[in-house]
C-alpha cells in the first residue's frame, strides 16, 4: 500500500472547514500534476463551487467528483469529509444515529454516507489478494432459526474468514465474505476471488475443505491435531472473528443479511490498516475518490430507529 499523509484530529479541524479546503485537497489527489483540457490542452480552468465542476476557457467542463462516492451528494464536502474522519477512526464503527447528530444531517443522508464509505472500503481491499500463509475458516452470524442449534447445520448466515499471516504466525490481511453454503465449492470459490493460487492454505479437517483443494492448487494443510493438542491452531483468526462478532453485535445490533457484507468490510478495511493510525483519512478518503458510485436505490434504505 503506497504512504499516505498522516493527519490528527487537530489538523484535520483546522485545514478542512470550509468546502474550498476540502476541494483543494481533492483536486491535489485526484490531478498531483494539474488539470489539462482533453479537448484543447489548456491547464487554465475555473471552479463553478456549487457543482464542484472545473470549467475550462474552450467551454468543456471536468468534474471534481465523478467517479467518487460523492457524486451527485448534495451534502457538503466538508461534511463528507467529517463522515470519512469518523468512520476511519472509530474502532467500533460510527452509526448512523451518531453521523445525524454530529453533522446535522437528516438519518437516511447519515444512513446512506455510510453506506457508501462501506462501498468504497470494500471496493479498495477487492484489489488486494491474499498470499503466504492463509489460515481460513467459516462463522455463523445472526438468529438461528433451527431451535438454538450452533455451528453448521444451523440456518444462521454462513461467513468464510480468511486471513494471511507471516512466518511468525502474526496475522496481515484479513478477507471476509458471506457465502450461500459452506460447501466445498462454495469454499473454493472464495478462495479463488481472494487467495493466490500456489498459497498455503491451513485449515480445519471438515470435509469441505479437503474438497476445495482436492486439485492441489493450493497447499492445503488440514489441522493435524484437535485444538486441545494444538491451542496454536488458527489462533489469531479465532480470535478475529471473536472480535469481527463482538462488532456485530455491539455496534450494529440486528442488522439483517443484505447489509452484513459492508458491515464486514468495514470491519476488514479497519483491521487491514491498523498499524496505519495516522494515515486512516487520507487512505480512506482515497478508497472514496476510486470507488463507483451507489444509488438510494442500489441500497434500499432501512427504516429509522
Ligand atoms: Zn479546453
Amino acid at each position: 500500500m503506497a504512504q499516505q499523509e498522516s493527519i490528527n484530529i487537530l489538523e484535520f479541524q483546522q485545514r478542512f472547514q470550509t468546502n474550498d479546503a476540502c476541494r483543494d485537497h481533492l483536486f491535489k489527489i485526484r490531478w498531483p500534476e494539474g488539470l489539462t483540457c482533453p479537448i484543447c490542452g489548456s491547464k487554465d480552468f475555473y471552479k463553478i463551487t456549487t457543482r464542484n465542476v472545473y470549467e475550462c476557457k474552450c467551454g468543456h467542463q471536468i468534474s471534481l467528483t465523478a467517479g467518487t462516492i460523492m457524486h451527485g451528494s448534495h451534502t457538503p464536502l466538508y461534511k463528507w469529509f467529517w463522515a470519512i474522519y469518523l468512520a476511519a477512526y472509530d474502532k467500533r464503527g460510527v452509526s448512523a444515529l451518531r453521523l445525524q447528530k454530529e453533522l446535522c444531517v437528516s438519518y437516511p443522508t447519515a444512513w446512506l454516507m455510510l453506506q457508501k464509505i462501506r462501498h468504497a472500503m470494500g471496493g479498495q481491499d477487492s484489489r488486494y489478494l491474499l498470499a503466504g500463509i492463509v489460515e481460513t475458516d467459516e462463522t455463523y452470524i445472526g438468529g438461528s432459526k433451527s431451535g438454538g442449534k450452533r455451528g453448521r447445520g444451523t440456518e444462521k448466515t454462513p461467513i468464510q474468514a480468511a486471513l494471511s499471516v507471516n512466518e511468525e504466525g502474526c496475522p496481515e490481511f484479513l478477507k471476509m465474505e458471506i457465502l450461500n453454503d459452506i460447501t466445498g465449492q462454495s469454499i473454493r470459490d472464495f478462495t479463488e476471488k481472494h487467495i493466490q493460487e500456489g498459497s498455503i492454505i491451513r485449515s480445519d479437517k471438515y470435509s469441505s475443505y479437503k474438497k476445495a483443494f482436492e486439485d492441489r492448487l493450493y497447499i492445503h494443510e488440514a489441522e493435524r491435531f484437535g485444538i486441545e493438542e494444538n491451542p496454536e491452531h488458527l489462533k489469531w483468526l479465532h480470535q478475529v472473528i471473536g472480535n469481527v462478532k463482538a462488532y456485530i453485535v455491539g455496534t450494529y445490533h440486528g442488522i439483517g443479511e443484505k447489509h452484513l457484507q459492508a458491515y464486514l468490510d468495514e470491519f476488514c478495511f479497519r483491521f487491514n490498516r491498523r498499524q496505519f493510525s495516522g494515515q486512516l483519512f487520507n487512505r480512506l478518503l482515497n478508497a472514496c475518490m476510486n470507488s463507483t458510485t451507489i444509488t438510494y436505490q442500489e441500497i434500499i434504505l432501512p427504516v429509522s430507529t
